[in-house]
């Protein structure tokens, strides 16, 4: 136990780094392209904002919080998403007296106890984005964009992207009934939770993982029928932004999320081959959160894609960067009495910017000229004894074999050309 990690959690290793990093600068790249701001909120907030600010009655706040009780008896849970903390911010920092709207994205570990697997950990990596204070369809468009274009970038094919509205507060009453007397004969069918949904939430039945329950929900009578004028038109305006922008999407109407402050637009991106994991982006409009955690009632939206899925994505594409890791230069030092001649060299070079590596453990001349190989050294330097005699050293480059004698005092104007 002490030597393998909690279960649901992976370390990240240096070859795997490069990947995290590739996706981490594609993501900022592309949000400052888009003009939003990162905002690093704390990985612990009072679980209170979590029960507000993703809802008692979610399958998150149920079941998957890391809650605990600290020193000084505060209730407290690791994130397991960053929207409420972002709109927690947005309130305490006061940016609603900002011109709107407000742009935020954050990258960073979320917590949730879920059920293991591939795509599916404890501590997982959300990339997001929040914007604050807009009503129009124009800003849900402008996101969706972004997420597109972070995946296309990426050169990520088959994905796919869904859309719908779950209307708001006016007009989901309505489909409330409709739905609880569409499902009503088979209420003995449905799931434990879907049994306790139906009076609850109804509309997340239709959010149900379990097959059989999916199932029944096919024909469901669907929200678009029962929105209210003003979410028809903002429905309307998104699908036309979309369209303008030669965005494909389907419309999909059981992508719901069952609470009071989602409204109108809800949207996934998809990546089929994961399976129950597919799920690479969701997000949509919250027009009631803000004021459900205490702040002034504004307007958001938002979305999270899970960075590791992405990942799985990327690799299964085979697009995940290959370039291999290199140094400019490996120092060669076959004799300890002049190590500290090689260690100033070294240290010299890497003060010039130079990626200057040298052997340790005052290894064989063969040794070191292996692990220089190892590190992929594009130039090596040895400091030989005859050569040393003369205040000289060797200098070769490793891909042409090519090796010329300089002076030591040369070392760095040599090597920045080389480089
Ligand atoms: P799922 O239905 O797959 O559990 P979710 O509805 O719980 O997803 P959201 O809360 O909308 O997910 O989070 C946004 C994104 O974060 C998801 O689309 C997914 O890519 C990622 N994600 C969510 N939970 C996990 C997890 N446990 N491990 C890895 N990624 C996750
Ligand atoms: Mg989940």
């Amino acid at each position: 136990m002490l030597t393998t990690a909690p279960r649901g959690t992976k370390d990240i290793m240096p070859a795997d780094v490069k990947a995290w990093r590739y996706l981490e600068e594609t993501m900022r790249r592309i949000c400052a392209q888009y003009g939003y701001k990162e905002i690093r909120t704390p990985v612990f907030e009072h679980t209170e904002l979590f029960l507000r600010g993703i809802g008692e009655t979610t399958d998150v706040v149920e079941k998957e919080m890391y809650t605990f009780t600290d020193r000084g008896n505060r209730s407290i849970t690791l994130r397991p998403e960053n929207t409420a903390s972002a709109v927690r911010a947005y309130i305490e920092h006061k940016l609603y007296a900002e011109p709107a709207p407000t742009k935020l994205f954050y990258i960073g570990p979320m917590f949730r106890y879920d059920r293991p697997q591939a795509g599916r950990y404890r501590q997982f990596h959300q990339f997001g984005i929040e914007a604050l204070g807009i009503q129009g369809p124009n800003i849900d468009a402008e996101i969706i964009l972004l997420a597109v274009q972070i995946l296309q970038s990426l050169g990520l094919k088959d994905l796919k992207l869904k859309i719908n509205s779950v209307g708001c507060p006016k007009c989901r009453p309505l489909h409330r009934e409709k739905l609880q007397a569409f499902f009503k004969p088979h209420f003995d069918e449905l799931c434990k939770d879907c049994q306790s949904r139906y009076a609850r939430n109804p509309l997340r039945l239709l959010d149900c993982k379990n097959p059989h329950c999916h199932e029944l929900g096919d024909g469901a009578p669907s929200l678009e029928e029962c929105l209210c004028d003003e979410c028809r038109e903002h429905f309307e305006g998104l699908k036309k932004l979309l369209t303008a922008a030669g965005i494909e999407y389907e419309i999909d109407h059981n992508l719901v999320r069952g609470l009071d402050y989602y409204t109108k637009t809800a949207f996934e991106i998809q990546y089929q081959p994961l399976g129950a994991q597919s799920a690479v982006c969701g997000g949509g409009r919250y027009d009631g959160l803000i004021e459900e955690v205490g702040g002034p009632a504004t307007p958001g939206i938002g979305f999270a894609m899970g960075m590791e899925r992405v990942l799985l994505a990327l690799e299964s594409q085979n697009l995940l960067p290959a370039e291999m890791e290199s140094m400019d230069v490996f120092a060669v030092c076959p004799n300890q009495e002049y190590f500290p001649t090689v260690f100033k060299t070294v240290i010299d070079l890497r003060r010039a910017g130079l990626k200057a590596e040298f052997d340790f453990q005052g290894r064989s001349m063969k040794a070191q000229m292996k692990q220089a190989n190892k590190v992929n050294a594009r130039n090596v330097l040895i400091f030989g004894e005859d050569e040393f005699a003369r205040g000289q050293v060797v200098l070769r480059n490793m891909a042409t074999s090519e090796q010329k004698e300089i002076a030591i005092t040369d070392i760095i104007t040599n090597l920045q050309a080389e480089v």
